[in-house]
């Protein structure tokens, strides 16, 4: 598999730069989408090239994901010093206590949790998806009419609780209590790690975050050396695209080999 030469020569000048975040989405960047959304597992390759990378001076490796911390690193095998950001941000995994709810936030949880089953038993075939700061109804694998009746509902419950965050997806709506969202949490991690540049990859609406808020970072340079990448179909402001999963990791390991060329031929490393 050959990249784009367009986004070879990108890749190339940002594994040039002294110190780097890599970050991506992992369900439909990493791993494929499936119907259920446990059996999600890493395309061959990626998690390979990912720790890699992470193992190479002036690099940090993150997933930013939708999902929560537990289930991230279980499916995706992730290990130190990868980080991992849960629930849209709001979740980090060098946090050991993981998330502080208030008590408000904690009485909402279980009011969002007593309507999901009312929801459940109006819509069969939903399924719901804990997180700590949430819960993400799921429709995939309905037919199109069930799928957006339960959809509508689940968006209706959203818009009942004001105090929830509601974010729609693919098939999927996530309600939380408590979120940050991708865009907040790449700049956050960007800034306390004072990179130079910050390279994000994703399939989704809520990637479009990440994307939107690295091309208007506060610091000028970093957002001109930033590098985003949409994977698959959709109206993105990623500089690049790639066509699937596979294509993802070829552009991960591009990355490893230029970079260790670049470190090797004596760039200047931190
Ligand atoms: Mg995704």
């Amino acid at each position: 598999m050959t990249l784009d030469p367009d986004l070879r020569a990108a890749v190339e000048a940002f594994a040039a730069l002294p110190t780097v975040l890599v970050a991506t989405d992992f369900d439909g960047a990493l791993a494929p989408l499936v119907l259920d959304p446990m059996d999600s597992r890493p395309v061959e390759g990626g998690m390979p090239a990912l720790t890699a990378l992470a193992a190479l001076p002036g690099t940090t490796v993150a997933l930013v994901s939708g999902r929560a911390v537990g289930p991230l690193r279980q499916l995706s095998g992730a290990q130190k010093p990868i980080l991992l950001l849960g629930s849209h941000g709001a979740e980090d995994s060098r946090r050991p206590d993981g998330l502080a709810l208030s008590d408000e936030q904690r009485t909402l949880l279980q009011r969002l949790q007593d309507d999901l089953a009312a929801l459940v038993e109006q819509h069969p075939g939903v399924r719901i998806e804990d997180k700590p700061a949430g819960r993400v109804v799921h429709t995939r694998g309905l037919d199109p009419g069930a799928s957006s009746a339960a959809l509508e509902a689940a968006l209706a419950l959203g818009a009942r609780h004001t105090d929830l965050a509601v974010t729609p997806g693919k098939e999927v709506v996530e309600l939380a209590v408590a979120h940050v969202g991708k865009g907040v949490a790449l700049m956050a991690l960007a800034q306390e790690l004072g990179v130079d540049a910050v390279f994000y990859s994703g399939d989704d609406v809520t990637d479009e975050q990440g994307f939107e808020a690295l091309a208007d970072d506060q610091d000028g340079e970093r957002a001109a050396r930033r590098l985003t990448v949409r994977v698959g179909p959709g109206a993105t402001t990623a500089q690049h695209r790639v066509a699937d999963e596979p294509a993802l990791v070829e552009v991960f390991r591009t990355m490893v080999a230029a970079r260790r060329g670049a470190q090797a031929g004596g760039a200047t490393v931190d």
